[in-house]
Parts: structure tokens; C-alpha cells; sequence
């Protein structure tokens, strides 16, 4: 294979970042189980440590089959440079303390995963970095929320759980013009569906624990960016706060994200087919699918994402027992959080994701007690609707 070839997305999740020439002829990656390297020498170690020779010292500074890991992500997001962290919470935190220090300021989209939520909650309380929430529903909206001690614009898109949509190129606009740092939480899309570097977005993150795993059996987060970027968290919050990924788990992801591309087109596929069927249930009050011609961000969606992924958030008519009692009488779809596994999973975020935020800023994030989120599994569509419509039929 040509060095520096570019291959198509397709075929990057199964090759880039691995030549199996270079490891005996092994057609899967090698998993280096190992803590730490040993050095030739003393003054090979001396070396290593300066700086002035490449090579491995110790597995929470790099690993080899990691750094696979890394490489891929980093050519699937068009980025320069990827990191590996243990959870993508581990990634946010790491991202977002290096972008910050006392006094600064964040503006983060209106609608976040819980766990950063409670992160920002955090950073403001203990470290007085502080934050505000911003719908980004237009440039005079996002210029409204930032401040002169604003560092970093946080985005997720679609936002969770709530599938609202923010302009990426709209909010690269006014962050150039204002020299402010773009974060975007890639999660729901996959480097397969959306890619914010692209588009001119600084950094992202992925909870690879997600759509890059694919088969839940693996906590884990990575970071996209700019080389010089993604060295300084490699020396600073990665290294000394020590979020990093096991050899193990970046040889999952690594087998995961194999399919990536072709398991993306059948959650997308299955998921606009029940959007039509939950949208025309009559104890189903509202769908939430950025695909759905008739949703508010329809035009967003076409522009910048290349299908509208596999999750629908939709809200049932009645109350949070209603949408209890809906969820217990599901057989084949199961009850838990995550998302972008094979098997299809739905979750009520009022009282599990989002639990931890209080009800007034769920309301104001669109997170009604009747709200459930479906992660569309890789099953039959139609063994999918028929156990909604059974669920939904007993109500
Ligand atoms: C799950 C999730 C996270 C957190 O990732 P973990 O791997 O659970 O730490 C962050 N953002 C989004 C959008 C998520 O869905």
C-alpha cells in the first residue's frame, strides 16, 4: 500500500492507521498489553524523556495499539491529531480544562449531556470559570452570550436529548471573528455523519463509548484537533490528570469502527422508517427527528449532516407514568442509556440522563417529563415497530 495514500472513508475505518507488514504479517492489530517500555540504555531513557528521541516510555504517555487508534479517528474527523481518553467524559474534561483557566467563560449550546452539565457546574463552583447556555438559534443569539472572558463555544449537535440542531458554520462565523476556541461533542453523528473540523470547528469530541465502539462493551472518549493542540493536552490534562485508554479498548474500538460506515446507513435507515410510524401513533404527542421535513432544523440537517443518524427523541401523551408504563411493556426494545449499539435501547432523560439537572433548566432545555430517547438498534425495523406499537397500543 502507498504511504500517505487517501482512501475513502470506507475504507479508512477498516485500514488507516495499520500496515499489517509492519507487525508479521498480522491482519488484525496487535494488542500491546503493556504498562510501561524498557529502554536499551540510560541514556536512551534521558532521551526519551527530553523530548529528542521518538519512542515509548510508559502507557499513559502512549501506547502502540492506541496510537492506531488515534491515527484513524484523526483521518475519519479530517483532523490533525487525535487523543485516546477512558471515558468521554474523560475527553470533555480534558478538553475543557485546557482550554480554560479562572475567570474565563463558556458559552455552551442550550441542551448537554448531563455528566457535562454537572462538569461545568463544577468548573464554575470550584475553579470560577463560568457559563452560560445559549439556544444558537441565530449569530445575534450566540453574539448575546459571549462575553470578553469567553475562551471556548461548547456545542453538541444534535443536541441530547432533545435532537435540536445548531448551525455549525454560523457559530464558526462568529468564533473566528471573536478569536474564540469550537468545541463540538460529536457523539450522535459519528465522524461517518458530521465532520465539525471541516467545517472549520476547532476541536471534537467523541464519546467513543457510542457509535465508535458499536457494540457497548467499552467506556472510552477521543479528542480531534490541531496538532500543536492536542500535544499540549497530551503533556497537560491528559497526562497529569490521567483519563488515558487501555490497549484493550482501543483494539475494540479499532474492530468497531470497522463497520462504522456500513452499521451508520442501517441505523439511519431503520430510524426514518419508525419516525413515520411514531409520528402518526395517536399516544405518541411529538417526534423529534432532524430528518423530518417538518422539523425546524430540516435545513441545518441537509447542510451539515450527511443522513439525520439513529436516534428519536419523541414525547408520549399523558404523564411520566404514562411513559413509564410504556417502557415496562416493551419486550424486544430495551430500558438503558447509551446509545449507537446494535441492540435498540430507549431511555426516559428526565429521570435517567438528564436526572441531574434541575427541572427548571430541563424545561428550558426542552426535556419534558414525557420525553423518551430511542437509540435505533440494528434489528428487523419491523421487529422494532411492532414491539413500540404493542408498547404503545396498551396505554
Ligand atoms: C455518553 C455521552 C457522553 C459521555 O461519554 P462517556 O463515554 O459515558 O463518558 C458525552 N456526550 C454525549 C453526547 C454522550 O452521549
Amino acid at each position: 500500500m502507498k504511504e500517505n495514500k487517501q482512501f475513502r472513508f470506507e475504507t479508512e475505518v477498516i485500514h488507516k492507521g495499520y500496515s499489517s507488514s509492519d507487525y508479521q504479517g498480522s491482519l488484525t492489530p496487535p494488542i500491546f498489553q503493556t504498562s510501561t517500555f524498557t529502554f536499551a540504555n540510560a541514556e536512551q531513557g534521558e532521551k526519551r524523556f527530553a523530548g529528542e528521541e521518538n519512542g515509548y516510555i510508559y502507557s499513559r504517555l502512549g501506547n502502540p495499539t492506541v496510537r492506531m487508534l488515534e491515527e484513524r479517528m484523526a483521518s475519519l474527523e479530517k483532523g490533525e491529531a487525535a487523543l485516546a481518553f477512558g471515558s468521554g467524559m474523560a475527553a470533555v474534561s480534558a478538553i475543557l480544562f485546557a482550554l480554560t483557566k479562572t475567570g474565563d467563560h463558556i458559552v455552551c449550546s442550550q441542551g448537554v449531556y448531563g455528566c457535562t452539565f454537572g462538569l461545568l457546574q463544577m468548573m464554575e463552583e470550584k475553579y470560577h470559570i463560568s457559563h452560560d447556555f445559549s439556544a444558537m438559534a441565530s449569530k445575534e443569539d450566540l453574539i448575546e452570550a459571549i462575553r470578553p472572558e469567553t475562551t471556548c463555544i461548547y456545542v453538541e449537535t444534535p443536541i441530547n436529548p432533545t435532537m435540536k440542531l445548531v448551525d455549525l458554520e454560523m457559530v464558526v462565523e462568529v468564533a473566528k471573528e471573536k478569536g474564540i476556541t469550537v468545541v463540538v461533542d460529536n457523539t450522535f453523528c459519528s465522524p461517518y455523519l458530521q465532520n465539525p473540523l471541516a467545517i472549520g470547528c476547532d476541536v471534537v469530541i467523541h464519546s467513543a463509548t457510542k457509535y465508535i465502539c458499536g457494540h457497548g462493551d467499552v467506556i472510552a472518549g477521543m479528542a480531534v484537533g490541531k496538532k500543536d493542540f492536542m500535544e499540549e493536552v497530551a503533556m497537560t490534562t491528559q497526562k497529569d490528570i490521567g483519563g488515558v485508554m487501555s490497549p484493550f479498548d482501543a483494539w475494540l474500538l479499532l474492530r468497531g469502527l470497522k463497520t462504522l460506515s456500513v452499521r451508520m446507513d442501517r441505523h439511519c435507515d431503520n430510524a426514518q422508517k419508525l419516525v413515520s410510524f411514531l409520528a402518526n401513533h395517536p399516544m405518541v404527542d411529538e417526534v423529534y427527528y432532524p430528518g423530518d421535513e417538518k422539523n425546524r432544523d430540516y435545513e441545518i440537517c441537509k447542510k451539515q449532516m450527511k443522513q439525520p443518524g439513529g436516534l428519536i427523541s419523541f414525547s408520549i401523551k399523558g404523564t411520566k407514568e404514562t411513559a413509564q408504563q410504556f417502557m415496562n411493556e416493551l419486550q424486544l426494545v430495551k430500558i438503558a442509556v447509551s446509545l449507537g449499539d446494535a441492540e435498540t435501547l430507549i431511555q426516559h432523560p428526565a429521570t435517567m440522563t438528564h436526572a441531574v439537572v434541575p427541572q427548571e433548566s430541563r424545561e428550558k432545555m426542552g426535556i419534558s417529563d414525557t420525553l423518551l430517547r430511542l437509540s435505533v438498534g440494528l434489528e428487523a425495523w419491523q421487529d422494532i415497530q411492532d414491539d413500540l406499537k404493542y408498547a404503545l397500543d396498551k396505554l
